[in-house]
């Protein structure tokens, strides 16, 4: 009997191997296709010969923590403590997973907003637990009425996700404070903050949960280097949490993969002294502008995009379709590869939109909205 009967293959897998077997330009499944700077492929043929091969402390590589302690501090103004309230994870799935293993028990609630990332729910079903899955309204902001609604005497955590894959929205200061007025209201509720794309918004610099006081001693907040240094395949991130909480979360830490592996921490730790998370903003901004002008005159209607690298577009003048059809002829028929928005919500829904990812080369964003331009 399946521990998760109503799990799949996650759409990201099945729509790159879709993108592959059907040599589509793959503009779904969230990753860059230009190169790795070179002062970090630099780092790491260095490094590669030196004595750093073997397993590393269970919370991280000692240099690379006080790092991060560095990068909260300055971005946040967030005083954290490396040895306690610091993980660094194997990518940001792994501390998410990781948390809600260590925090939510058998029969409780977890509140989460569709549409919503993709790794919340199995981890929550594994606990025996459930998700309670609330819709934002249509603009993609919070619908406090519905998620005061959806709370009860169960509820353990609540995730968020700003900046918002797969919209691209992000939150205000007026959405914390309702958030910050909601959970003052359930003490034993944590608050696990995906902020993986904090350092990619085009617009307001991202509030993050890092700089609201009123929530650190109940929130874990989740941050990626894959996303921030265009490295999604070395899986590194890393999770701040109170230390009442990180106790939890490292009995489970040590035993899912005892420590992260260890050159690319040593990499990382070395390359953070060198670069500016700063800019990355202002990278994928001009990335935004460019797709989005690229397509000004196609038939998709493109959404408002404030942070995060996709696009969100309607191909509602295009066709009537549901949104993983129109995905997969989208592949078959015209070679670009996108991901249909309906997946990330827990009740069907006919949306006619689907999600592009603009981390990609001038000359392949050319291409692709060349062919989408065409249908
Ligand atoms: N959360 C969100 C919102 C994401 O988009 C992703 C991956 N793109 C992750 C978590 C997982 O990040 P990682 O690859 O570091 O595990
Ligand atoms: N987060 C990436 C996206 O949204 C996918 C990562 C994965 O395939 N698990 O496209």
């Amino acid at each position: 009997m399946s521990k998760l009967p109503n799990i799949g293959t996650s759409i990201f897998t099945l729509m790159s191997k879709m993108a592959v077997e059907h040599n589509a330009i793959n503009l779904s499944q969230g990753f860059p296709n230009f190169p790795v700077d070179e002062r970090l492929t630099d780092i790491l043929s260095r490094i590669s010969k030196e004595d750093i091969h073997q397993y590393l402390p269970m919370s991280g590589y000692p240099p690379l923590l006080l790092k991060i302690k560095k990068l909260v501090e300055k971005g946040y103004q967030r005083n954290i403590q490396p040895e306690t309230e610091l993980l660094v994870t194997a990518g940001a799935t792994q501390a998410i997973f990781t948390a809600i293993q260590a925090l939510v028990n058998s029969n409780n609630e977890v509140v989460m907003l569709d549409p919503s990332y993709d790794c919340y729910e199995a981890p929550v079903l594994l606990c025996n637990a459930k998700t309670v899955r609330v819709d934002l309204n249509d603009d993609y902001t919070p619908n406090w009425e519905r998620i005061e609604k959806a709370f009860s005497s169960k509820t353990k955590m609540m995730i968020i996700n700003n900046p918002h894959n797969p919209t691209g929205k992000t939150w205000t200061e007026s959405d914390f404070l309702a958030l910050e007025n909601l959970l003052e209201k359930y003490p034993e509720v944590v608050l696990l903050s995906d902020e993986v794309y904090e350092y990619i918004t085009f617009g307001p610099k991202h509030i993050s949960v890092h700089s609201r006081p009123k929530l650190f001693n109940r929130s874990m907040v989740v941050s990626s280097f894959g996303k921030s240094f265009h490295i999604t395949g070395w899986k590194v991130g890393y999770l701040v949490a109170p230390e009442h909480l990180m106790v939890e979360i490292k009995k489970v830490h040590q035993f899912l993969v005892f420590s992260v592996n260890s050159i690319s921490q040593v990499a990382i730790s070395e390359y953070l002294d060198l670069v500016s998370v700063e800019e990355l903003g202002t990278f994928y901004q001009e990335k935004r502008d460019y797709f989005r002008k690229l397509l000004q005159n196609s038939r998709f209607e493109l959404m408002p995009c404030e942070g995060t690298y996709f696009q969100v577009a309607s191909y509602a003048a295009i066709s009537s379709e549901n949104d993983v059809d129109f995905c997969k002829r989208l592949i078959t028929e015209h070679g670009v590869a996108a991901i249909p928005i309906s997946i990330f919500y827990a009740d069907a829904k006919d949306l006619k939109l689907v999600r592009f990812c603009f981390a990609k080369d001038n000359t392949t964003l050319e291409e692709a909205a060349k062919r989408l331009c065409a249908i």
